[in-house]
């Protein structure tokens, strides 16, 4: 539908998390060119509404059906608001005649049918949601080939990966290296590992995210999922992917060309910067949300290798990702389950790279036609995952 106002407007897919906030302030930022129609969320209503008064926004979603009705009897939401209930609530909204671009910012997989659905819609997507790649990224590529959308990444590596090629070829790309800060733990002894709490594995260095991406930014399974994200968003086989601990989080990632060069892109860590690149594409902001790298004042970029003993996630991770077809998916859900366990206080923090590797080894692994046998696995590696003895 042509856009009478030349405003690019916005779904956006779990309005109330990190990123999702990370996305109001560039919307509120760039309001002559930004304009949000439509927000989700799992179930925090209060939340959405106070946004939906702020930005004007006619359309909700919410996935869990309790916290809807409880939206459609509270006053708090403008009138004329429509609330969609369901993830049928969420694919309504993935394909509202009036939106250009849908961004994915919701926590697993409860993304990939509304993803699924405004691709096929012939909508641009955003997206964060890095567990969708990880588990169907064959079927997430195929679609957006097959509706020839763009499909901009959002995690701030791909975004720095993808500003980087634009205008090279791939076949010209060795590999690329993505950045890891090295979460909580990076400096911690490994024999004190076994003692981490909750409260010290979301203590993130350099971000603020998430619970659940924070746990996975101390263990690096962030980092493997992104691996595995890159492999399926640039075309690359597993063994060009790698990564490389950066403290400071400044540089995003390396890309190596075949003659040797690298490219990289700089900001500070912001997601503001990898968000409003998605969503302003192909044009660039005026200016930016957030304040920009002050290049005036000294400032220092340490790299070093990756110590897999500290981070076997991401041993897995790799592992999973040279495996290919369903390993990735496996490694996903049994990472969230582990996670969810240990943010729970069920398991201690050296569970979670147990748990996974429990999981890889007992799942049959298949290469999945069709995308219910990937959801088939998910479920089993799920089951297989929570019945791990803690
Ligand atoms: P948060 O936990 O901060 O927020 C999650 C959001 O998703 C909330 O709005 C939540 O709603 C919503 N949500 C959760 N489950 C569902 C569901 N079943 N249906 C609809 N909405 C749901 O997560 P983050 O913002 O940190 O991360 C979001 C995604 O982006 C993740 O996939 C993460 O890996 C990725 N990402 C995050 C980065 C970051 O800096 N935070 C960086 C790069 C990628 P409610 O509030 O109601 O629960
Ligand atoms: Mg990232």
């Amino acid at each position: 539908m042509a856009n009478p106002t030349a405003k690019r407007r916005i779904v956006l897919l779990g309005a109330t998390g990190s990123i999702g906030e990370s996305t109001l302030r560039v919307v509120a930022a760039h309001s002559d060119r930004l304009e949000l129609v439509g927000i989700a969320a799992q179930s925090n209503h209060a939340r959405l509404a106070e946004i939906a008064r702020q930005f004007n926004v006619r359309h909700v979603a919410i996935h869990d059906e309790t916290a809807c009705t409880a939206a459609r009897a509270s006053s708090a939401f403008p009138a004329g608001t429509k609330i969609h209930g369901g993830i049928a609530g969420l694919t309504e909204l993935a394909t509202l005649p009036e939106a250009d671009i849908v961004l994915i910012a919701v926590v697993g997989i409860a993304g990939l049918a509304p993803a699924l659905a405004a691709l096929a819609a012939k909508k641009d997507l955003a997206l964060a949601s890095k567990e969708l790649l990880v588990l169907a990224g064959k079927f997430v590529m195929a679609a957006a080939r097959t509706s020839g959308s763009r499909l901009l990444p959002v995690d701030s590596e791909h975004n720095a990966v993808f500003q980087c090629l634009e205008g090279c070829r791939t076949s010209d790309v060795r590999r690329i290296v993505l950045t890891a800060s090295g979460g909580a733990f990076r400096d911690w002894p490994l024999e004190k590992l076994a003692r981490a709490t909750v409260a010290d594995a979301l203590k993130h260095p350099n971000w603020a995210m998430g619970p659940k991406i924070t746990v996975d930014s101390a263990t690096l399974a962030n980092k493997g999922l992104e691996l595995i994200e890159a492999q399926w968003l640039f075309g690359l086989r597993a063994e060009q992917c790698d990564a490389v601990l950066h403290a400071q989080s400044i540089v995003h990632c390396l890309v190596e060309f075949t003659d040797g060069s690298m490219l990289t892109q700089l900001c500070p860590p912001s997601m503001t910067f990898p968000i409003q690149h998605a969503l302003l594409y192909p044009a660039r902001a005026s200016q930016p949300t957030a304040p920009a790298l002050d290049v005036g004042r000294p400032f220092a970029l340490d790299f070093r290798p990756v110590d897999e003993q500290r981070y076997p996630c991401l041993r897995l991770a790799k592992e999973s990702m040279r495996a290919g077809g369903t390993a990735p998916a496996v490694f996903n859900a049994a990472n969230e389950v582990a996670v969810a366990a240990f943010l729970a206080g069920r398991v201690q923090f050296l569970a979670i790279p147990r748990i996974i590797e429990h999981t890889l080894a007992t799942v049959k692994l298949i290469e999945p036609t069709a995308l219910d046998q990937v959801l088939a696995v998910d479920a089993e590696a799920r089951r297989v995952a929570q019945h791990f003895p803690a």
